[in-house]
């Protein structure tokens, strides 16, 4: 049998690496089968645990392999979608429920990584980066929400040109807003902190373990080249790389190819001059560039998005490429690794969170705002199965719309990559 995989990224470079987890050997019964190795299905599986129920996740490949071991590890304040919206979808008071979800979700990262001691660099300080006057609108409309319509808590603050430029030394941006309750880490640490914790909790967590088929019904079951999993409850953790498996939510999310890199190690004087205070910045564009410094002095760079699952043939020169666009100043530096992942969004970007048959839960669609909030569904998801559903039939009750199916699918995505891209070359 061939050796799971584990994500080809600086991340999984850097992290002491546990030993491998054997696969599923023979039949299985259990409360919850969970499908899915990342931040999803392992925080759902701790939760889950934590409540006192038997819990077996089984990972295709390495806990981690998806999108979780692969992305920016940005943590962003709301939704992709902005909350109007979620507000338009769901009315006032239950839009404001799911915002303070959204904060809870970052909070939910801070009690985890004390709790069990998971070191993963957290650190905070986001910086929304504008390219046009109309999207500095934007950042100031969306300021006023957050602060007077949503009782944001942390003094977020617009950054006019010039202190924008001595914040990120590049001239591609007209400013920003600067939210001090936004951030990143070390997303691949943090997960396998929490996959170690929810094992201590009593889950079982089973790599190299791909499900070939779903039964749903009283007792769902889940088949596997090397066993048939029965359970009570099934959690769907599969969001971007879910494949055929579960028909009835594939026209919900659609991959997009998305890409990250790391340079080489910079001199630390040379990093905080390209972005000051450990900040990381993300772009309003549709298709954004998002950057960081890590902790041995690299700038991870991340950016592009591609509909077909075919990465550019040099990812690595594509990357540079768009590096040097934003930073100039970085002509002279290599790009050291670069790879790529599938983002699962949805077609209004609200992340797409439910339940199938009452005993089958799923969460998927985050958009590009999984980090914290694939905490938060796993807490929802454990909060269902005990019965207690409220929270996560509130983002049920979002009515999401399809994906064109068949062969329509294929040009429709091209032609709206079009149009987003034809929004960012006119600043919209
Ligand atoms: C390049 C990139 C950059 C990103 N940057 C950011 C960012 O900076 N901030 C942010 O908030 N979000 C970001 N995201 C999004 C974020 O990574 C995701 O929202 C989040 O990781 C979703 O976690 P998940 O557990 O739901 O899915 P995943 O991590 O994708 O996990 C799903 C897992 O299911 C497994 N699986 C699938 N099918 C089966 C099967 N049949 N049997 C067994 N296992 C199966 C897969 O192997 C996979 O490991 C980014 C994503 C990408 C790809």
């Amino acid at each position: 049998m061939t050796q799971p995989e584990t994500p080809p990224t600086w991340y999984a470079d850097t992290v002491a690496m546990p030993s491998a987890r054997p696969a599923l050997a023979g039949d299985l019964d259990t409360d919850v089968c969970v499908i899915g190795g990342g931040l999803t299905g392992v925080s759902a599986s701790l939760n889950l645990a934590e409540r006192g129920y038997k819990v077996a996740v089984i990972e295709q490949q390495r806990i981690g392999w998806g999108a979780s071991g692969r992305n920016g590890g940005q943590i962003c304040t709301a939704y992709s979608s902005g909350m109007g919206k979620i507000e338009s979808a769901l009315g006032r008071d239950d839009a404001q429920r799911v915002w303070d979800m959204a904060e809870e979700a970052k909070r939910i990262i801070i009690e985890r990584t004390q709790r069990h001691g998971i070191s993963c660099d957290l650190s905070w300080g986001y910086l929304y980066a504008a390219l046009s006057r109309y999207q500095m609108d934007g950042l100031r409309a969306e300021r006023t929400d957050w602060l007077e319509r949503y009782s944001y808590d942390q003094p977020v603050r617009l950054l006019e040109t010039a202190e924008m430029r001595a914040t990120v030394a590049s001239t591609r941006y007209l400013g920003g807003l600067l939210d001090p309750g936004a951030g990143h880490l070390q997303v691949y640490a943090y997960l396998l902190g929490l996959a170690r914790a929810a094992e201590e909790a009593g889950a079982v967590l089973y790599e190299g373990t791909r499900a070939l088929s779903v039964t749903m019904g009283d007792h769902p079951s889940v088949t596997t080249e090397s066993g048939t999993i029965r359970c009570q409850h099934l959690v769907i953790a599969a969001n971007a790389y879910l494949g055929k498996l579960v028909p009835r939510l594939r026209p919900y999310v659609m991959p997009v190819g998305s890409f990250v890199c790391v340079t080489e190690p910079m001199d630390p004087a040379r990093l905080e001059g390209l972005v000051k205070g450990g900040l990381a910045v993300g772009e309003c564009n549709h298709i954004l560039n998002y950057f960081r410094a890590t902790s041995d002095n690299r700038l991870m760079f991340g950016g592009g998005a591609n509909y077909s699952a075919i990465d550019p043939p040099s990812l690595r020169f594509y990357l540079r490429r768009k590096l040097v666009q934003v930073f100039p100043q970085l002509a002279d530096i290599e790009v050291a690794q670069a790879w790529s992942g599938l983002i699962g969004i949805t077609t209004s970007r609200i992340p797409d969170f439910g339940r199938l048959d009452g005993n089958v839960y799923y969460a998927q669609g985050f958009s590009g705002q999984g980090v914290a909030l694939s905490g938060l569904a796993g807490r929802l998801i454990a909060e269902a199965v005990a019965g207690q559903a409220e929270r996560l039939d509130i983002f049920g009750r979002i009515r999401h719309m399809p994906f064109p199916g068949g062969p329509l699918r294929t040009p429709a995505l091209v032609l709206a990559m079009f149009y987003f891209r034809l929004l960012d070359m006119i600043g919209r």
